[in-house]
């Protein structure tokens, strides 16, 4: 069993729903959940004037190789209605991977932790929440201290 971090997001639709049936799917097809972090209401960072999104981000035990797990959230992803759409653009549900058993992917398909991590409040304040003291990437600095120092200036705040 692999420790990883999954940042769960929606802005269409019933987006607290939304991240429940990501969390029962999740659950079912990828590995138990072990901590959730609250709900955050969030300003839309990357591309402004769409709705703003709940996130979430959740630890699960898996048994499943990193590629697999990402098939079967892209999967989930699919399942709960989101089509391919642009980058950054309004969703369902968006499920990326923030953290997989400490390693560092850089392949076509996967960017663990993502490139903008540090960059981004709204994963950032759940991710700490849950796990202040993960290192996320290779620079040594925790979650904690990559949110001190997060320059990212949109709003997260907490709902539930
Ligand atoms: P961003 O990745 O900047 O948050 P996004 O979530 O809008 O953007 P998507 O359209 O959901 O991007 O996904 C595009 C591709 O990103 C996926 O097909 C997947 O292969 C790739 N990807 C790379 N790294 C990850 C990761 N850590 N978790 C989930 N998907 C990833
Ligand atoms: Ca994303
Ligand atoms: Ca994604």
């Amino acid at each position: 069993m692999v420790k990883a971090y999954l940042l769960l997001g929606s802005n269409i639709g019933n987006r607290y729903e939304n991240l429940h049936t990501a969390r029962v799917e999740i659950s079912r097809l990828c590995g138990q959940i072990i901590t959730s972090s609250g709900i955050y209401e969030t300003e839309p960072w990357g591309e402004p004037g769409q709705p703003w999104f709940y996130n979430q981000v959740i630890e699960i035990a898996t048994a499943l190789p990193a590629e697999e797990l990402l098939n079967r959230l892209q999967q989930i992803e699919t399942a709960a209605g989101r089509t391919r759409e642009r980058k950054w653009g309004p969703r369902i549900l968006d499920i990326d991977i923030l953290y997989y058993d400490g390693k560092i992917f850089r392949t076509e398909r996967l960017t663990i932790p993502p490139a903008e991590l540090h960059l981004r409040r709204f994963a950032l304040t759940p991710l700490a929440e849950i796990a202040p003291l993960l290192v996320p990437g290779s620079d040594g600095q925790t979650t904690g201290q990559l949110l001190e120092r997060c320059p990212d200036r949109l709003v997260v705040r907490r709902i539930v």
